[in-house]
């Protein structure tokens, strides 16, 4: 390990760690971001976005952007005022003692990388679970989405009949947003009762566009080349029945994965996984010097531009934080 100490890494290169290497580079902390190692899809540098085909919801782009378009520019951005990137993934972190120090790798191009630093932002993001079918990888953009809120309004949905997985609150919520665009949603859900809370379990029980589909998986997902979705394939877990639902788009919401596994009994987590901040609002952790920004630390929002928002808090405390040490 070099001697060499650098003031701020940044973990993780979606719109939070981007963000957060702007106004960090800004600041004149010469930031280093390990950007992920492209290894699989949960450590691809660019995050998430690099998945998507439109974003047409981050301000500043009238008629969208694609997100790879959109993350290539954030990180342009970012190099341009002097902030340095490593392809690498951090597979160990020591927070208990000052400077931190990092472990970090490039699995493709078995390359280690060990380093030292005085603060840390992690903004690794969260992944979202699918249901694993390799039909749902071939439709994904085409019909197959994690996100309502994020995908619901494309053309490709409006109007048509969708299904939604899951039956918790997430599932709850996507469905009942997607009301606004479908003909219909189909709700399907392994158990006979919702996991939702009450209130909300309540309000898509009682919305007329949403019909549930109880006891019931998805084995496969339907569609061609030209049209993408065009249906599911069902099975009833109490009565053995197979079945088919015709819709143009079908939402997992199945819950996402934080990725924390590195800091599990290091920094204070949720039960979930998710990075608790110290007062909910600002980026500090639990351990001073390190703060966290985007979908790591966010159960609730989890967008670009709120990760974006967050990687901006990131920065600028650990920038106050490292002039309250006296690191200049
Ligand atoms: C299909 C889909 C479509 C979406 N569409 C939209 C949309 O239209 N509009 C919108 O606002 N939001 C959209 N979202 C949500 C959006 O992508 C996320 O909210 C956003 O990317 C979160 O940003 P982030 O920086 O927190 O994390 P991410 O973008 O997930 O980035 C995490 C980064 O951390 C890296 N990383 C992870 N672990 C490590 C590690 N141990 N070491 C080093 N690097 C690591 C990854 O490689 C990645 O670079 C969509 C999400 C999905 C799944």
């Amino acid at each position: 390990m070099s001697d060499k100490v650098e003031k701020v890494v940044i973990i993780g290169s979606g719109p939070a760690g981007w963000t957060a290497a702007v106004y960090a580079a800004r600041a004149n902390l010469n930031p280093l971001v390990l950007a992920g190692d492209g290894f699989n899809r949960d450590r691809f540098p660019g995050g998430q976005l690099m998945f998507t085909s439109e974003v047409e919801n981050y301000p500043g782009f009238v008629h969208g952007i694609s997100g790879q378009k959109l993350m290539a520019t954030l990180q342009e951005q970012a190099e341009r005022f002097g902030t340095r990137v490593e392809t690498a993934f951090v597979a160990e972190i020591n927070l208990g003692r000052k400077p931190f120090e990092i472990r970090a790798s490039d699995e493709l191009n078995s390359r280690e990388l060990t380093l030292k630093a005085h603060a840390v932002i992690v903004s690794t993001g969260a992944s979202a679970n699918y249901l694993g079918l390799e039909s749902e990888k071939k439709y994904e953009n085409f019909g197959v989405s994690a996100c309502a809120v994020c995908d619901g309004a494309l053309p490709r949905f409006r109007d048509q009949p969708l299904v939604v997985v899951g039956g918790g609150d997430t599932a709850v919520e996507e469905a009942t947003y997607l009301t606004k665009f479908a003909t219909k949603v189909y709700l399907v859900h392994r158990r006979d009762t919702l996991r939702a809370s009450k209130i909300m379990a309540q309000r898509a029980l009682e919305n007329s566009k949403i019909e549930m589909v109880w006891n019931t998986v998805i084995e496969e997902i339907l569609g061609n080349e030209q049209d993408g979705v065009t249906g599911v394939k069902t099975k009833n877990l109490k009565t053995g029945a197979t079945g088919e639902i015709a819709c143009r788009g079908m939402f997992a919401a199945i819950g996402h994965t934080p990725n924390t596994a590195f800091l599990r009994g290091k920094l204070d987590l949720d039960e979930k996984g998710y990075i608790r901040l110290q007062d909910g609002f600002r980026s500090m952790t639990s351990v001073p010097g390190v703060f966290a920004a985007g979908d790591c630390a966010d159960s609730v929002y989890r967008q670009a531009i709120t990760a974006a928002g967050m990687g901006c808090k990131a920065a600028i405390d650990a920038e106050r934080w490292l002039a309250a040490e006296g690191i200049h």
